[in-house]
């Protein structure tokens, strides 16, 4: 990565969000994280829930003010509700669809026009695994990804003559908040089959997540990347 830029990365006050911010900063970028409760520590923080149009635009306004246009936007913040189809209900499938889809497209919509200002931009969504193979129990989270996917490949048509390139990564199971509480028989079972057998770690998605954010990578668009210790081969 050579130049500086502004970088928004949505709920990175934990998890694999906190994992790509602590990167991207200490690659001497202007990184500022969105969070609802708590901002972390040593990090620029805006307040921020996407499942709000105006907290977004409020957000993006702010850091606008501090840092200029988001020519970086890592649109992380994500939610699981999982329950089998048959008892889902359809405010669990709404909620999750709100957040990790609707969310992120509020917050592309509203960082395009800077990046579009500037004629470049980088735009990385956080997919899943899941949302090329499928979980049973995660029909609402599943389809969140894959959608993010199609958002994430359309941008990349319309946008690629401005600079802008849009990528999804794909991790598999990584140690967070949002597996902490899986049981551990089904994440042992899951990982044995793991061509590497292990969970990931959220600083190897920081890692993609900085390799595409980087002025080097401007042929890269569309495309899905996998971080998944193989989990996904084959679907
Ligand atoms: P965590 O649960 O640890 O963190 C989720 C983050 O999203 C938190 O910062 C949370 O903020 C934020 N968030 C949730 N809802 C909203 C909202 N409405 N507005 C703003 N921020 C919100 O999860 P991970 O770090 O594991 O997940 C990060 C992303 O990676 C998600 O999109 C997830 O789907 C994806 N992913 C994770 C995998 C894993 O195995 N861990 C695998 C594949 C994909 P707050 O602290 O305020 O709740």
């Amino acid at each position: 990565m050579t130049g500086r830029h502004t970088v928004l990365v949505t709920g990175g006050n934990r998890g694999i969000g906190l994992a790509v911010a602590r990167r991207l900063d200490e690659a001497g970028h202007r990184v500022v994280v969105t969070y609802r409760d708590s901002p972390p520590e040593g990090l620029d923080a805006v307040r921020c829930d996407v499942t709000s149009a105006r907290a977004v635009d409020e957000a993006f306004t702010e850091v606008e003010r501090r840092h200029g246009f988001v020519e970086v936007l890592v649109a992380n913040a994500g939610i699981t509700r999982d329950a089998p189809v048959a008892v889902m209900t359809e405010e669990q499938f709404r909620q999750v669809l709100d957040t990790n889809l609707t969310g992120a497209y509020r917050c592309v919509r509203r960082a395009v026009p800077g990046m579009r200002r500037g004629r470049w931009g980088r735009i990385v969504m956080i997919g899943s695994e899941v949302g090329q193979s499928g979980n049973a129990g995660q029909v609402n989270y599943a389809a969140s990804k894959a959608g993010l996917v199609g958002m994430a490949r359309s941008l990349a048509r319309e946008l690629g003559s401005r600079g802008i390139t849009v990528n999804t990564v794909a991790p598999g199971l990584i140690e967070t908040d949002m597996t902490g509480n899986l049981p551990t028989r089904h994440k042992e079972g899951l990982l044995a089959l793991n061509p590497v057998p292990r969970a990931g770690r959220a600083e190897e998605v920081a890692s993609a997540v900085a390799w595409l954010t980087g002025d080097e990578t401007g042929y890269v668009t569309g495309a899905v990347i996998p971080v998944d210790g193989g989990m996904g081969l084959g679907a």
